[in-house]
């Protein structure tokens, strides 16, 4: 994601993750034995076991934010079905979340916020039956009839309905979620916001592949990512069906419904590249996206093959929040974000492969996602514009997180400047709960990457980015895991320093540029 923050240049956003530890549907041991009986006239206890269910926990044990997310099985796969009124704002709903338990479950949470539900279903072994729930906070809560043994696939099926809200959340300066601006509606959903839409385990740990159908008026378009089509449903309505195999973290799924049109870019070699925007918007500001293409292959060079089959921007009409997220395939940008230029295209097109398609496991290790994309528009900066231009940025974000910009600004001795540094600009590592998206993630994490360049070189560094996005790719990953990598990758001095980077409280001096902290 990127925001802008008072006085710091412009800052950065969001992430992902999934769980490389909890068993998916496909490998997972029925169980049953195969061949044995379990029909809906036979207690499946009496098949197999006896189960020992317990609720699956309301948190799926993020250190930062506890709440978020739920505990007890992991999703495979959301089928979300939208029926919408745009003008109104309206919705009609229906979601079935096919997930595995992790243990034997006498209920499970899922994250809704707002909407009216209807009815909860629950299908499990082929048999379906209402099932109990209440609504507790965020919390869905549902209870089967019967318990859900351990490994087995089920399904919960919501029906709801109402007219979704933005999800008031304290690690952003904005309610993320369900936007409704004008004619157009757009999902912003980082950290949590999905769940004002449909009902999720909403957290980037839990990835899980989409279908998602929206049926619309027929002057209305639909943008999500995967593979679209779209028919006519009746009178002066369509529906568009849009199929995620690539699996997702819930907030970053796309979603625009609006008068967009349609613009193929030049691809990224074969990759197809898509820009869909407000017409309102002047042309000229849409020009950085006709370079998709090229900024994806330049990545691809250094961090290996881009980790989807599209490439795209949704570009939405939205003076109100000036922000850009890397939903996966494809980005959604605000109208206000486009005065950041190629910038911001580069940041988030940085962002599939970390972020989406190497994901977070904890929110705290958001600079992984943040300070990734930071230090790769600067590439893209160098590329494109010149080494210099590459050394400046480098050298302003330093001066500002350092506080020699303070330094030399009248009245503010040396020491005293490094301590307000200090105290705006926190290490990179373990960001506030209540400041998720701070500066120095996006520009001390960027940092970190430059030093890390500065002391190894290019073959070094992009070795390392690479067999990042290979060994976590499709998963998620942590802090412990990176610096793991550079030690194993680079050596002792190579990890101390990213250490001291993210986690020092003072930022560490960068000597081959001449540059340390004031006082
Ligand atoms: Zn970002």
């Amino acid at each position: 994601m990127r925001r802008l923050a008072p006085g710091i240049l412009a800052v950065g956003l969001l992430v992902a993750a999934c769980q490389g530890t909890e068993p998916r549907a496909g490998n997972e041991a029925p169980v049953a034995a195969p061949g044995t009986v379990t029909t809906s006239t036979i207690p499946r206890e009496v098949t197999t076991r006896a189960l020992d269910p317990r609720p699956g926990a309301a948190g799926i044990g993020d250190p930062l934010y506890p709440g978020l997310g739920n505990g007890g099985y992991d999703v495979v796969e959301y089928r979300i079905d939208l029926d919408v009124e745009p003008e109104m704002g309206t919705v009609r709903a229906r979601t079935e979340v096919e997930a595995v338990a992790l243990h034997d479950l006498s209920s499970f949470n899922l994250d809704l916020v707002g909407m009216e539900v209807r009815r909860v279903e629950v299908e499990v072994d082929g048999v379906r039956s209402p099932a109990a729930w209440r609504r507790a906070g965020r919390e869905l809560v549902v209870e089967p009839d019967e318990a859900i043994a351990a490994g087995s696939t089920f399904v919960a099926d919501v029906t709801y309905e109402g007219i979704p809200a933005p999800v008031p959340e304290r690690a952003v300066p904005f309610a993320p979620g369900w936007r409704k601006v004008g004619d157009t509606i757009y999902v912003f959903d980082q950290p949590d916001g999905a769940a004002g839409w449909f009902p999720a385990n909403d957290h980037p740990r839990d990835r899980a592949a989409v279908r998602l159908t929206v049926t619309v008026p027929d002057d209305v378009v639909v943008v999500s990512a995967g593979e679209r089509t779209r028919r006519k449903v009746g009178a002066g309505r369509v529906e568009y069906r849009w199929v995620v195999e690539e699996p997702l973290a819930p907030y970053l799924l796309p979603l625009g419904i609006g008068p967009f049109e349609e613009r193929s870019e030049p691809p990224a070699g074969s990759i197809p590249v898509t820009t869909w925007f407000d017409p309102d918007i002047l042309e000229g500001l849409l020009d950085p996206f006709r370079r998709q293409g090229e900024i994806v292959q330049f990545f691809a060079e250094r961090f290996g093959p881009y980790p989807f089959d599209r490439v795209g921007a949704l570009v939405v009409e939205d003076d109100g929040l000036r922000a850009a997220l890397e939903t996966q395939e494809v980005s959604t940008y605000t109208s206000g974000s486009l005065a950041w230029g190629e910038a911001v295209v580069a940041h988030e097109l940085a962002h599939q492969w970390f972020g989406d398609h190497v994901t977070v496991a904890r929110w705290d290790d958001i600079w992984l996602n943040e300070g990734f994309a930071t230090f790769s528009q600067w590439l893209w900066l160098e590329h494109d514009v010149g080494r210099d231009a590459y050394d400046r940025q480098v050298d302003r974000a330093y001066r500002v997180m350092s506080g020699l910009d303070r330094a030399e600004s009248a009245g503010v001795s040396a020491g005293e400047a490094a301590r307000q540094a200090r105290r705006a600009f926190p290490p990179p590592d373990h960001p506030r709960a209540d400041q998720l998206f701070t500066p120095s993630v996006y520009q001390r994490g960027g940092l970190t990457l430059v030093a890390l360049r500065d002391l190894v070189g290019d073959e070094a560094v992009f070795d390392v980015l690479g067999e990042w996005v290979r060994r976590f790719g499709g998963g998620s990953a942590t802090t412990e895991d990176f610096i793991a990598l550079v030690e194993e990758r680079l050596g002792t001095e190579a990890a101390e320093l990213v250490r001291a980077f993210v986690d020092d409280p003072q930022i560490p001096p960068m000597p081959s540029r001449g540059l340390a902290p004031p006082g």
